[in-house]
């Protein structure tokens, strides 16, 4: 029996041998994560004590892990943060809507028939009145694709009905990636091309599959309070009214102007689609809007390159969680965000300790960590609105958030998939790590625009988020899939993603030695990860490629 377990002990050995992580130790990130997620951090919520306190734990530990400060330049110095100012936007009172089609009028009920979001444009009354209605297919303008749903329609003072999901979600072939979603298909994507293209309102037509979630999502998000980062023209990314529209109303509306919705969608599945005004529609609303301010803060540390410090490699995590809220059925209400994401912080920064310790790297490196991920993306999405370093000469954005706990994998992911050699760099270095690279097992659902690498993808920038694998060296996929169910029905963004004792952090480790060497090979060398073609993002790279000469 003795003899066996040595055997055993003896073949894992050499099985975990290329994989053993050497720069980062599992006690360290048991260290940081049982803090960070401890109820004293009170659910690390934006612009709360939580924030402070966590603020301050971050600096302390970049710090002790041998970081400089990264952040804003304040007096020719710079500091250990970056502020983060946010809007903060709430419907005020009733929200009055009115429809007419066929002659007819009637009044809607906000959250029934549609959800209509809180104007983000700085106004704090929005009213229209008798807007006539346009339908615009997926509203999509795809110049790469050669894909243009507005064909030039004047959308000034109407309000545009517009898909979900990209235009061959359905088909399940063409050119937006057949079932998988492209930035296309992204709702936010409808809501920022809708500002472009001047209407005074953007309405989604909420349908449950191409959507990925039912209505009562859509009406919960939409209808609660909203933040978004503090532009210099708002109107530029927002119009005046956003939001979503049933289906069931949306038929009726079609059918009221003589048109057939399904035929019109499937019209709008092909490049000829031109868009379709909704005879004898109009849509009038009248609500009060709150508009307050508020100040967040991104934590940034730096390793400064020996050779070529204006070229930068970005790790990201975001630090903020939920907050205290609504108490479970034991009446816990801190929302303690363990998993959520204190061990995505907590590899950071020994990755910076990493990165520290030397050699110095040739570029320099910089450790993000970001607020308000789960306000939508805002502290990232300021960051690289704002960036502290050119994202010309940024090489990647390598994020994590929300590693497993579960000891060891064989495999490891990345969110969504888009296609590009930042991807294929990082499949390598697992390789080479004896790990083998696990796909998204649904990137119809556009995991790869809900993390904090997107808004450095979005504005060019070659970004992945790495994701923990799923193929466990203890109990192999049965084990992964069992424990990640258990975390989504039971843990997932309620107050019991607390921080466990028992956990196994050893695969963590490996997760975060696995990004220390793909940055160290992008921060070594003089190379620039590329988006392949077809790519949504590569032609806003390759607008500023003279920059990277
Ligand atoms: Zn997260």
């Amino acid at each position: 029996m003795k003899q066996f377990l040595l055997a055993g002990a003896a073949l894992w050995a050499v099985f975990a041998a290329p994989a053993l992580a050497a720069d980062i130790a599992p006690a360290k990130i048991a260290e940081h994560v049982k803090v960070l997620a401890s109820d004293a951090f009170e659910g690390r919520g934006p612009a709360t004590e939580g924030e402070t306190k966590t603020v301050a734990y971050i600096i302390e530990h970049y710090k002790d892990a041998g970081l400089k400060p990264g952040g804003d330049l304040v007096d020719g110095q710079r500091a250990w943060t970056q502020d983060v100012p946010l809007a903060r936007f709430e419907n005020k009172g009733p929200v009055a809507i009115s429809v007419t089609s066929g002659g007819k009028t009637q009044s809607w009920t906000q959250g029934e028939e549609v959800a209509l979001r809180a104007a983000q444009t700085g106004a704090t009354r929005v009213t229209i009145k008798d807007a006539p209605i346009v339908f615009v297919g997926y509203g999509v303008s795809a110049p790469e694709r050669n894909w243009d749903d507005f064909k030039g329609v004047d959308l000034k003072g109407k309000i545009a009905l517009v898909l979900v999901n990209d235009p061959d979600f359905e088909t399940g072939k063409g050119d937006f990636g057949g079932k998988a979603m492209t930035y296309y298909g992204r709702w936010t994507y409808k809501f920022e091309e809708a500002a472009r293209q001047g209407a005074v309102g953007f309405l989604v037509i909420h349908e449950t599959a191409p959507a990925s979630y039912g209505w009562a999502t859509v009406k919960n998000s939409n209808t609660n309070t909203i933040f978004d980062i503090i532009r210099d023209k708002p109107s530029e990314a927002h119009a005046l009214l956003e939001g979503w529209i049933q289906r069931d109303k949306t038929v009726e509306l079609f059918k009221a102007a003589g048109l057939d919705f399904e035929a019109l969608k499937k019209q709008a599945q092909t490049r000829e689609f031109k868009p379709v005004e909704l005879k004898g529609a109009t849509f009038s609303t009248d609500y009060e809007v709150d508009v307050q301010k508020i100040v967040s803060k991104n934590v940034v540390g730096l390793v400064a390159g020996a050779k070529r410090p204006n070229e930068t490699i970005i790790y990201s995590s975001h630090w903020d969680h939920l907050g205290v809220g609504l108490p479970d059925a034991k009446g816990d209400k801190i929302y303690n965000g363990a998993v959520d994401n204190a061990d995505g912080i907590a590899t950071m920064i020994e990755i910076g300790r990493a990165f520290a310790k030397g050699p110095q790297p040739d570029r320099s490196v910089v450790f993000l960590a970001v607020t308000a991920e789960e306000k939508g993306l805002l502290g990232s999405e300021y960051y690289a609105a704002n960036p502290l370093y050119p994202l010309a000469t940024t090489v990647a954005d390598i994020n994590m958030d929300a590693l497993s706990p579960t000891g060891p994998a064989k495999d490891f992911t990345s969110s969504g998939d888009a296609a590009s050699t930042l991807q294929d760099a990082l499949i390598a270095v697992g390789k080479a790590k004896g790990r083998y690279y696990a796909p998204d097992p649904r990137p119809e659902a556009g995991s790869f625009f809900r993390s904090d690498h997107f808004p450095f993808a979005k504005r060019g920038v070659p970004a992945i988020s790495f994701g923990s694998g799923r193929d466990l060296v203890n109990g192999g996929k049965a084990a992964g899939d069992a424990f990640a169910k258990v975390y989504t029905a039971d843990r997932y963004h309620q107050p019991a993603d607390e921080f466990d004792s028992t956990w196994n952090l050893e695969g963590m480790a490996q997760d975060g030695q696995l990004m220390l060497e793909l940055g160290r090979q992008l921060a070594n060398s003089t190379t620039w990860p590329e988006w392949k073609a077809g790519s949504e993002f590569k032609l806003t790279r390759d607008a500023t490629a003279a920059e990277r000469k």
